[in-house]
């Protein structure tokens, strides 16, 4: 019985099953071991378990002798509960293990055979050559039925699947021989049966969402347009579908939506920046008008002019000269245009002409500065290592408290040159550390009215350091202070790796090799 093309069923006199062969089980979808034991009523829909208050089992056998090996056409159900349409014949013997009751099944001839196993379709072909010869545009519709780039499905007014391609078996991720036959009202998905019933009551459907495969159990997002089959009498005779699998037109979609989402961030971040920048750029425009006016009544008076009022007047200046190169830096950074112009030069005589002329913005602080005796040598473009350092020094400055100590330091560590800069200041929460170097970006515990700022500064600083072969880190506690550290391949060095950043939080500059 294993070797059975046929599927078979068999019971006990108790009507439970005892055996299902194999292509019983490709057939309905169970396994044996999953039936075995269980009454045979599991395998009938409600509906006919019961015939002139007989069980469906002993009605047929009792008809056996009219039906005269005759099969009846009736429904079975399938594992996950759609009914299937089939042809069965009932027997049964008396030996000495007690009653045995077997059922034969077999596909109703309208619908065609195929199966999933390449041995059955090669005879199934050859069998319907032999038989009945294709004409060729029956196999010209078959090819295409075939092998359209999408599911295809047709079923009848029953409603039942009387065909159906390859794409939708895929689909559906179960086999021909499993979804053959299946009784298109008996599937679990309420929509997809309200679009059948439309079919059948003459009307276009539509379905699209998630679609649970009832034989398989498989989850596919799809797309499916149903549509009446009309005879020529203007009758419904069935319907047809289109099935599409839309899991890549989903992701696409989910894609593009994700894109969008981050350039309305990133248009959101630019317009935030653009108020913040305007305001930025307003506060030296005002001290800057007031000295101005104040310097023009003295001239027209005649007064004496006093030259701070000028060095004032010309900080305010210099201070919006900065904001503008750094929007222009951040710009050409941008669109991959910020010029470097390398040539041998010292570090230690860049930081100290930093130094000499940080006197203005230093105030009450204390600037320290620790170095090595001997000249430290790089390889780098000096204007725009001082704007480096000048902005990390006037961050210290900014933020620390008037009467800390900021902390300079240089060193040589294996190939690189070691530039430390450490204040006593606010500190940079550790959540935030990673994005200090993001263009635009302001530590959320710094507010834009006591500080300034455009979050410009650190941005443009990592680009030209990397330029340089370089790394930039902090390291940093909030409430105690912040250092930054600078690491520049020195002249001598051929090839040199930058180094690891020590840990924000458990580093200290000694750890660098
Ligand atoms: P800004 O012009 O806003 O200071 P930067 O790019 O130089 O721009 O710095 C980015 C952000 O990093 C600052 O807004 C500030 O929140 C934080 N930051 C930079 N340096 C320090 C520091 N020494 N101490 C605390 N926070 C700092």
């Amino acid at each position: 019985m294993d070797a059975m093309a046929d599927p078979l069923v068999a019971c006990d006199g108790g009507e439970h099953v005892l055996y299902l062969n194999p292509a019983a089980e490709r057939l309905l979808g169970w396994k044996l071991s999953e039936l075995v034991g269980q009454p045979f009523d599991r395998l009938l829909p409600p509906r006919l378990r019961a015939f002139d208050g007989q069980s469906f089992l002993r009605y047929l056998l009792g008809r056996r002798r009219a039906l005269s090996g005759r099969p009846v056409r009736t429904s079975l159900l399938c594992r996950g509960g759609p009914e299937m349409e089939l042809e069965v014949t009932v027997g049964s013997s008396g030996g000495g293990g007690g009653e045995r009751i077997s059922l034969v099944l077999r596909r109703p001839p309208e619908f065609p055979d195929y199966t999933q196993e390449p041995m059955e379709r090669l005879s199934s072909v050859a069998h319907t050559r032999m038989v009945s010869p294709v004409s060729a545009g029956e196999r010209a519709y078959q090819l295409v039925f075939e092998n359209a780039p999408l599911g295809l499905f047709h079923f009848d007014t029953t409603p039942t699947l009387l065909a159906c391609n390859d794409y939708f078996v895929r689909i559906m991720g179960s086999s021909k021989r499993m979804l053959i036959g299946l009784n298109l009202l008996s599937l679990q998905n309420e929509t997809v049966m309200s679009c059948v019933r439309d079919v059948l009551a003459g009307r276009h459907a539509y379905f699209e969402g998630d679609y649970r495969a009832i034989t398989s159990g498989k989850v596919t997002p799809v797309r499916a347009h149903f549509a009446p089959c009309f005879n020529e009498k203007g009758e419904v005779e069935g319907g047809v579908g289109i099935i599409e699998d839309i899991t890549e037109q989903r992701s696409a979609e989910a894609e593009r939506g994700r894109l969008l989402r981050e350039a309305q961030e990133a248009i959101r971040v630019r317009d935030d920046f653009l108020t913040i920048a305007s305001h930025e750029l307003k506060t030296p425009l005002t001290p800057l008008s007031l000295r101005l006016a104040s310097l023009e009544r003295r001239l027209e008076r005649k007064e004496p002019v006093d030259s701070t009022l000028l060095r004032h007047a010309r900080q305010h200046l210099v201070r919006l000269a900065a904001l503008i190169n750094d929007l222009l830096d951040a710009s050409r950074i941008e669109a991959g245009r910020l010029a470097l112009h390398f040539e041998p030069m010292r570090l230690d005589s860049i930081i100290e002409r930093v130094l000499a002329g940080m006197d203005a913005e230093r105030g009450h602080h204390r600037i320290d500065y620790a170095h090595p005796t001997e000249p430290v040598r790089i390889r780098g473009d000096p204007y725009r290592l001082e704007q480096v350092i000048a902005n990390l020094l006037e961050n210290a400055l900014k933020y620390s408290p008037g009467d800390s100590t900021v902390r300079v330091t240089l060193d040589v560590r294996g190939d690189f040159a070691l530039l430390s800069v450490t204040d006593e200041g606010i500190g940079i929460p550790h959540d935030q550390q990673e994005q200090l170097f993001e263009r635009y970006f302001r530590a959320r515990n710094v507010s834009v009215t006591s500080y300034g700022g455009l979050g410009l500064g650190l941005y443009i600083s990592r680009d030209i350091v990397e330029r340089h072969g370089g790394r930039i880190w902090v390291e940093s506690e909030l409430g105690r202070g912040s250092t930054f550290h600078v690491a520049l391949p020195l002249l001598s060095a051929a090839n040199p790796t930058p180094p690891e950043p020590t840990h924000p939080t458990t580093g200290s500059p000694q750890q660098v090799h």
